[in-house]
């Protein structure tokens, strides 16, 4: 029998899934592991050889195409770049030596090169020799197409539903990418706890483990696999006891989703009859269906950085409005709260990758509103689309990463000019739309004043107040223990803020991933929450501590909790608050 192992990461969702290990690359260099018998090694080089031949008649043509049109001789220089990497003998010479010495499949032989490659150029202090780690990806993309005759699909397989995706790391695109496939859970050595390729595996409701690593190269392709992430644990091929175990527990979870769902319809009211908004946060088109059955009162959070990110191309301003309409209309009259491009950091793709990528330090660089206020005509495309759609349902507007000071005034001067166009050219929206801000870097959560005086809602974005405020990566599983949005600086702010906008009369929400977590309930409520914004399928379990609250009660303990300084401190007085 094989022996058993356990590895440990950072659990980013609830939930136990069994399944089978499937290893797996960067989406767009998805390819399967196969072994190749002992005598079939030159053929299987012979195969890449002729791939790379191929793809030196690909680029060849497309020279020729480049001399006709003038308009593309800048990117002559790309062609340039990658012929000389197609035509480089030692990174050839270390493919087929791969394929030679581990027996496995061209496809395969290639794109772990092309990881030590990537990984080598990461090193270069350089920006732009480090920029030429792209071209490296593309030149192994464009040979993996012709290797496989398309692109890069997981195998369809009858076991999709049971299959654990084990990969280095994984974009927020490539996860979209991997939605289509049912697969049961999914691990990887790196990414922190909100990363955005966390939230959407949260979105998506499977088990998860980030951080683990080493997964990756323990894991063998088709090994049995528990996931916990629960606890952050992997177990892989455990034995008969083991594996019973987790079966039990793994009904046990599916019986108490299922009591859950019994209170969908209930209203969210305290035990001392406060009110709660409880609102769902979407990432791609279809949670929509998840969204309405949860019973969510809206959408608190509709991240329409997904649909760039989902396709290779700038989704144009039709594409946009179709895509914002479908869900204003789906949500039946309930508001949709849809925030503006949040590209950069961890979200990259498309036409805009360079932008971002050349930046030292990207999640502080041009992301989000810096990105969309120095790009003007791509900002002005989403927000006409927007602004079309408000035609059609209720929408209000959510702008991320505001700082403050002039951001704000060309932001409102920008949504000004957007509607201006609308109607020079006759076109209907919602006059009365809501513009609203995420609190989400500190300078804004400390001087708030503007925010309270220009917005007409605020809604704080706990994932990247607590990144910036603690001064630690998201998504950088190296710091991943002082990321801690309980922190006691950070209910400090999140009280305060609370506080001045609960005196101003201004509606706030919170759509961070805290808002979602049931062991955070009482916390915010406490500290004067009111409207929560999460995943859809964590809205019941939330619920569900809402309705066994008791605001005044939870005012005085929390107070208490906020005058800690320590966090081990604030931590077991959250435990003591949440046992009652
Ligand atoms: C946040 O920062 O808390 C947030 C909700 O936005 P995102 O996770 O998309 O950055
Ligand atoms: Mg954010």
């Amino acid at each position: 029998m094989t022996a058993s192992f356990s590895l440990h990461g950072i659990g980013i969702s609830h939930g136990i899934a069994i399944g089978r290990a499937h290893l797996v690359s960067h989406a767009t260099f998805e390819v399967s592991h196969y072994a190749i018998e002992p005598g079939q090694t030159s053929a299987e080089v012979r195969r890449l050889e002729r791939a790379v031949q191929d793809v030196r008649h690909e680029l060849k043509t497309l020279r020729a195409e480049m001399a006709a049109d003038d308009r593309l001789e800048e990117m002559e220089a790309f062609i340039d770049v990658h012929e000389t990497l197609l035509n480089d003998e030692v990174l050839a010479a270390n493919v087929k030596a791969y394929i030679a010495e581990h027996g496995c499949n061209a496809e395969w032989a290639l794109v772990q090169q092309m990881d030590s490659w990537v990984a080598q150029f990461e090193k270069i202090e350089d920006p732009y020799l480090r920029e030429r780690q792209f071209d490296v990806m593309q030149i192994v993309e464009r040979i993996l197409k012709r290797l496989m005759g398309r692109p890069g699909l997981l195998p369809k397989s009858d076991d999709e539903a049971h299959m654990v995706l084990v990969a280095h790391d994984l974009s927020p695109a490539d996860l979209l990418q991997f939605k289509r496939h049912p697969f049961a859970a999914f691990i990887t050595d790196l990414g922190g706890v909100t990363s955005h390729t966390a939230i959407v595996a949260r979105g998506l409701g499977v088990p998860a483990l980030v951080g683990t690593r080493h997964a990756r190269k323990l894991l063998r392709e088709g090994e049995l696999v528990i996931v916990d992430s629960t606890c952050g644990a992997v177990i892989v091929n455990p034995d008969h006891a083991i594996l019973s175990e987790y079966r039990k527990r793994q009904q046990a979870q599916e019986a108490r989703q299922e009591a859950l769902k019994t209170l969908k319809r209930r209203r969210p009211r305290t035990r001392d009859g406060v009110e709660v908004t409880l609102q769902a946060n979407i990432d791609v088109l279809d949670d929509i269906d998840k969204v309405r059955e949860s019973g969510a009162q809206g959408i608190g959070l509709f991240r329409s950085e997904f649909l760039y990110l989902d396709r290779e191309a700038l989704p144009d301003e039709e594409t946009q409005f179709e895509a914002y309409r479908h869900v204003v209309e789906g949500m039946e009259g309930r508001p949709v709260t849809l925030r503006t491009l949040d590209l950069g950091a961890d979200k990259m793709r498309g036409g805009i990758d360079s932008l971002a990528r050349v930046a030292p330090n990207p999640a502080m660089g041009l992301r989000a509103i810096r990105l969309c206020l120095a790009e003007q005509p791509l900002f002005m495309t989403q927000l006409r689309a927007i602004l079309r759609a408000s035609a059609y349902g209720k929408i209000k507007l959510l702008v991320p990463m505001l700082g403050g000071g002039d951001e704000i005034r060309l932001l409102l001067a920008a949504v000004e000019e957007a509607k201006r166009r609308l109607d020079e050219e006759g076109v209907a929206f919602d006059r009365a739309l809501e513009i609203g801000a995420m609190i989400e870097v500190p300078s804004a959560a400390l001087a708030l004043g503007p925010f309270l005086r220009q917005f007409d809602f605020l809604s704080i974005g706990t994932n990247d107040l607590t990144q910036y405020l603690l001064a630690v990566d998201r998504t950088d599983e190296a710091v991943s223990y002082l990321y801690n949005p309980t922190h006691p600086a950070m209910l400090r702010l999140l009280a305060q803020v609370l506080k001045r906008a609960n005196q101003a009369e201004v509606p706030i929400s919170l759509c961070g991933e805290m808002a979602g977590d049931p062991e955070m309930t009482w916390l915010l409520l406490g500290l004067g929450l009111r409207q929560f914004s999460m995943p859809a399928n964590g809205l019941l379990a939330v619920k569900e501590r809402v309705l066994s609250a008791n605001v005044g009660v939870l005012q005085r303990a929390v107070a208490r909790i906020v005058r800690a300084e320590e966090p081990g401190k604030v931590k077991a007085l959250i435990e003591k608050l949440n046992r009652g």
